[in-house]
């Protein structure tokens, strides 16, 4: 009789809890929700966890705590590594802005880029960018494929210079923030094949006799490479070491205006010119 009663105390005393957690749950929490997600980026957050930003396909970017993701043996393994691709499983709660990180599997790691410090940097870079450029819960599958394209372009090629260029680039054009590559922003002329001049003060353009002083050069080949940027994709252009400086011009260009129109430095801007 023992065995049978007690069980059944038990379970009417589980029945009455389960079912006020239900409600108190109910709540609190939302369904957990899936995502195809790219990891921002992760801070170590109390002794265990971790708190991490990532772009999720259909959910844009989030914060969410990774529980117990700092100790040793933990079920995420390195599926919270920056730039990471992966499928991850979440619970949202109306309560509070970060959610709650179930699980992560991989579907595509970087492994040589994320272990390189050099080639880490470049990841950084796109990390930061996106992390301060992409609004909170916004949908952008245009910035999801270019995150991508650029990691896997980095992974493949085990160099930044081109894959950073046309991510920069694009992230200005997505922006919204492309000035006229044609016309000086000042007085209007033709630029055709003369440099045009840039800084971080005003968003455009300017002409050799409307320059500013402290301005800096985008030649003409810069230019051209933006337009090639725009027709062509990442990996279908075959980067040749010769366009290393052009490359670097166009990137230095759009980086100072990513800055210029988030209103900050980058910190790991610095950190690129390092490596
Ligand atoms: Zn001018």
């Amino acid at each position: 009789m023992v065995f049978t009663i007690v069980p059944r105390v038990r379970a009417v005393r589980a029945v009455c809890r389960n079912s006020f957690d239900a409600a108190s749950a109910r709540r609190q929490l939302m369904p957990a929700r899936e995502t195809e997600a790219i990891i921002l980026k992760t801070f170590p957050l109390g002794e265990a966890d971790r708190l991490v930003s990532f772009l999720g396909r259909s959910s844009g970017r989030v914060r969410g705590v990774a529980a117990g993701a700092r100790r040793l043996k933990n079920r995420y393994g390195s599926t919270l590594e920056v730039l990471s691709h992966v499928q991850l499983w979440y619970v949202e709660k109306e309560t509070r802005e970060l959610v709650r990180i179930q699980q992560a599997e991989p579907l595509e790691s970087f492994h040589k880029a994320q272990s390189d410090y050099g080639l880490s940097t470049g990841l950084a870079v796109v990390s930061e960018v996106s992390e301060l450029v992409l609004p909170e819960h916004e949908v952008s599958e245009s910035m999801f494929r270019l995150i991508l394209l650029v990691a896997r372009e980095v992974e493949r090629t085990s160099d930044w210079n081109l894959p950073l260029s046309y991510f920069a680039f694009w992230t200005v054009r997505l922006g919204g923030w492309l000035p006229r590559f044609d016309r000086c922003s000042g007085c209007d002329e033709p630029l055709g094949s003369k440099p045009a001049f840039y800084d971080a003060h005003q968003p455009g353009l300017f002409c050799e006799k409307c320059r500013r002083s402290g301005m800096k050069p985008l030649h003409r080949e810069a230019r051209l490479l933006a337009e090639r940027f725009t027709g062509e994709r990442l990996d279908r252009i075959d980067f040749e070491k010769s366009m290393r400086p052009i490359a670097g011009e166009l990137r230095e260009a759009s980086l100072t205006w990513i800055e210029h129109n988030i209103e900050r430095r980058l910190i790991t801007r610095e950190l690129l010119e390092q490596t």
